[in-house]
């Protein structure tokens, strides 16, 4: 493997030779224009002098362009992926597919078994559908159902398929299992001695960030809404993926809770409701448009948790699928986990989640929910964590090639200024694109 400090030492000498060499015949043709000049320039003797600093101009191009080639097609770095989640392992394919690198390095604590039986469902939304496609995932290939443009199937699944196809790329991919990234670990990229990457994928409670020196701070973005979450947990349902439902415009019938309960006017879009999951781990959110009305404040506020229960119940008993059997009020009571009241709901994204360690030579991202996450869950988590990786193939050119101290802060200046594009495009959209409509 060629790192970015040698090759870069065997270019920068030709580029200033080049440049050097450059200037000084165009000085020289300048100096004797006007020397002849001074006593009598024939035509021929401008020709020669055009001819000449054409001649000269055109050679450096080539040298720079073949030293420019001969630099993209030396230049390696080498990735290091911590997290075998869904974002980690998207990374991992992308990072073993790119001509820049040399070898990636899979971190994951969980065993193979651990991550298989991961429970939760995941919707991969058109777009994640479509970058996944140009990686080689064959949906017509994996456990799951189709609903609203969206894929759904268990993360374990996910995780299982994404997983063999990295496996198959073995000669570049070192998969450790059962490995947690840690303080030892770091130690061993010192030792390294190479341009690396890497790239925490750790998770929502990943430690890694922290350990590699990215600061653990956060914005908070206003996510324009209200919302509210419910867990079912029916162990005796079927596990198999199902596609979610979403119902519009809802207006629930709160009289009997006192005067407080009944809109004055009613909420322009009223609530929407979505129910998603498998029919064992099912899930149920309502949200609203941002708004002042009394009956949103009256909701933001309350302390008796059975008002929301019963908008839960009977929502889940009205929308439910055919298959489903109702929810007792007794399992409603002791089996549904839900939010006692209406929260604001907010998008929180890393202050800093790209940097440069100098001692490393390591440029280190947090991409995925070590990234950025909602404190709602809308059933489309993974497609924002997704969202960051997209640009992940380009950004492994840079950094190999990145072998100036200007280049590398472009990198960095690049590399966050997509990340926070990611996050604010999310604040701004995300529940429009997944709960509104
Ligand atoms: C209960 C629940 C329900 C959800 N429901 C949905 C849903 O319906 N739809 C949806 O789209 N999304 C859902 N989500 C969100 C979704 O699961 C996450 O957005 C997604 O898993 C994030 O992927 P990730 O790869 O960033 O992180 P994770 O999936 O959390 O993966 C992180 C990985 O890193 C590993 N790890 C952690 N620390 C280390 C370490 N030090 N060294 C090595 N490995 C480490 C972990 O073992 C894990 O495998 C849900 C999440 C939860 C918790």
């Amino acid at each position: 493997m060629i790192c970015m400090g040698t090759d870069s030492e065997e270019t920068e000498p030709c580029l200033q030779f080049c440049r050097r060499s450059e200037k000084s015949f165009v000085a020289m043709a300048v100096a004797l224009a006007r020397t002849r000049d001074a006593e009598k320039v024939t035509a021929s003797d401008v020709a020669l002098i055009f001819f000449t600093t054409f001649l000269i101009v055109c050679t450096s191009t080539v040298i720079k362009l073949g030293s420019r080639r001969l630099r993209s097609y030396w230049a390696r770095t080498r990735v290091v992926v911590i997290g075998a989640g869904p974002v980690g392992l998207t990374a991992a394919l992308v990072a073993a597919r790119s001509p820049f690198t040399s070898k990636v390095v899979l971190y994951e604590e969980l065993s193979r078994w651990g991550m298989i039986r991961r429970v939760q469902q995941i919707a991969l939304d058109s777009q994640s559908v479509k970058y996944l496609q140009t990686l080689g995932v064959d949906f017509g290939n994996m456990e799951g159902c189709w609903g609203n443009g969206c894929f759904f199937t268990r993360i374990g699944i996910f995780q299982e398929y994404l997983l063999s196809l990295v496996e198959k790329l073995k000669e570049k991919v070192e998969i450790k299992l059962k490995t947690k990234f840690s303080e030892e670990s770091v130690k061993e990229l010192v030792q390294t001695r190479c341009r690396t990457l890497v790239l925490t994928c750790d998770g929502i409670q990943g430690e890694s960030a922290r350990l590699l020196g990215l600061p653990d701070q956060f914005i908070q973005e206003p996510g324009h809404a209200y919302g509210a979450v419910a867990l079912v947990d029916r162990p005796s349902q079927q596990q198999v993926p199902t596609a979610e439902k979403r119902v519009h415009r809802l207006v629930f019938d709160l009289s009997a809770y006192g005067k407080d309960f009944v809109p004055k006017s009613p909420d322009a879009d009223g609530f929407h409701l979505k129910l998603f999951g498998s029919y064992r781990n099912r899930y149920m959110c309502i949200a609203i448009q941002r708004s002042d009305s009394s009956l949103v404040k009256s909701l933001r506020m309350v302390m008796d948790p059975s008002i929301m229960r019963n908008i839960f119940q009977e929502s889940f008993n009205v929308y439910r699928t055919n298959d489903e059997s109702r929810l007792t009020d007794s399992a409603a009571l002791h089996h549904m986990r839900f939010s006692p009241r209406l929260f604001e709901v907010r998008l929180s994204y890393r202050r800093e989640s790209v940097a440069f360690l100098d001692e490393l030579d390591a440029f280190v991202v947090a991409e995925g929910d070590t990234s950025r996450f909602f404190n709602f869950n809308s059933g489309m988590g993974v497609n924002l964590g997704l969202r960051g990786i997209e640009t992940l193939a380009e950004f492994v050119s840079v950094v190999a090639l990145a072998d100036t101290r200007t280049a590398v802060v472009d990198a960095l200046r690049e590399k966050s200024q997509h990340a926070l594009s990611v996050s604010k495009h999310y604040a701004a959209h995300g529940m429009q694109q997944y709960m509104f409509s």
